[in-house]
C-alpha cells in the first residue's frame, strides 16, 4: 500500500482508497481515536477526516500595505457537442491579481521524516509547482513562496535537531531559546538533506497494521466474506 492514501477515494479496494474508507471498512466507527499505525503518513502529518493535522496552517493576510488589485475575469463554457459557447452558461470571475501574503506553518514537536516532507514541500513552494484556490486546472492560483526562515525553539540544547547550530545568543519566544535558519542557506540544505533521507526511511518502512477483520455477527452469526457468493448467484 501506497504511504498517502487519496482523500477522496472512497472504496476500500482501490489501493489508493483513503484511510478514511479502510477504516469504515473495518466498521471502525468515525468517532474512535485512531492509533497511528492505522493512518498512512500524509494522514499522520497533513490530517484527515479521522485526526485533525499536526501541520497548522495560520490565516494569511496581505503582505503589502495596499490590498491586492482585482481583476475582472471573462469565462464562457464551451458545449461539448456543439464546441461553440453554451447557451446560458457565461460567468465571471472577480480575482485577486497577483497577491502577496504572509504566512506562518506550525509544527510542534516535529520527528525527522516529517521535517523532511516538510522541506520537500518547501521546496516545492519555492519552485512554484503547487497551487491553491480556484481554477488550478487553468493554471490560476500559482503560489511562490519567498523569503521564508524556519524558526526553532527548543528548551535544552538537545531538543534542537542535530543538524542546528544553536546561537550563542539565543533569542526567546516564551519558554523557548529560538534559532532561525533562513531558506536557500547552505544550513537550512544540509540539515534538510538529512530529514529527507529520514523521511525516505520512513516511506520505505511504512506499513498499515492489518485491521481487524470482522469474524462473526451478531446476527446472522458469520460474516459474509467468509462465505464468499458464488459467480452468477
Ligand atoms: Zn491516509
Amino acid at each position: 500500500k501506497c504511504p498517502a492514501c487519496s482523500p477522496v477515494e472512497s472504496r476500500p479496494q482501490k489501493p489508493l482508497a483513503s484511510c478514511d474508507a479502510l477504516l469504515k471498512d473495518a466498521k471502525i466507527p468515525s468517532n474512535k481515536e485512531i492509533s497511528d499505525n492505522h493512518l498512512c503518513l500524509a494522514c499522520r502529518l497533513f490530517g484527515s477526516t479521522r485526526r485533525g493535522s499536526r501541520l497548522i496552517v495560520e490565516d494569511a493576510p496581505y503582505a503589502e500595505e495596499q490590498p491586492p488589485k482585482l481583476k475582472m475575469l471573462d469565462f464562457l463554457a464551451i458545449d461539448r457537442f456543439t464546441g461553440g459557447g453554451k447557451d446560458g452558461a457565461k460567468f465571471d470571475a472577480l480575482a485577486l491579481w497577483k497577491p502577496t501574503f504572509t504566512l506562518r506553518l506550525y509544527l510542534e514537536n516535529p520527528e525527522e521524516w516529517e521535517l523532511g516532507w516538510l522541506a520537500l514541500v518547501l521546496r516545492d513552494l519555492e519552485e512554484g509547482w503547487l497551487s491553491v484556490g480556484f481554477g488550478a486546472a487553468k493554471g490560476f492560483g500559482q503560489v511562490k513562496l519567498q523569503n521564508w526562515r524556519a524558526t526553532f525553539g527548543y528548551l535544552t540544547l538537545e531538543d534542537l535537531p542535530a543538524e542546528l547550530h544553536a546561537p550563542a545568543t539565543p533569542e526567546k519566544s516564551g519558554i523557548f531559546k529560538t534559532t532561525e535558519v533562513r531558506g536557500g542557506t547552505d544550513e537550512w540544505r544540509t540539515a534538510a538533506e538529512n530529514w529527507v533521507k529520514a523521511f525516505n526511511k520512513q516511506v520505505r518502512q511504512f506499513e498499515r497494521t492489518k485491521l481487524p477483520e470482522l469474524q462473526e455477527d451478531s446476527y446472522f452469526d458469520k460474516v459474509d466474506t467468509l462465505y464468499p457468493l458464488k459467480e452468477g448467484a
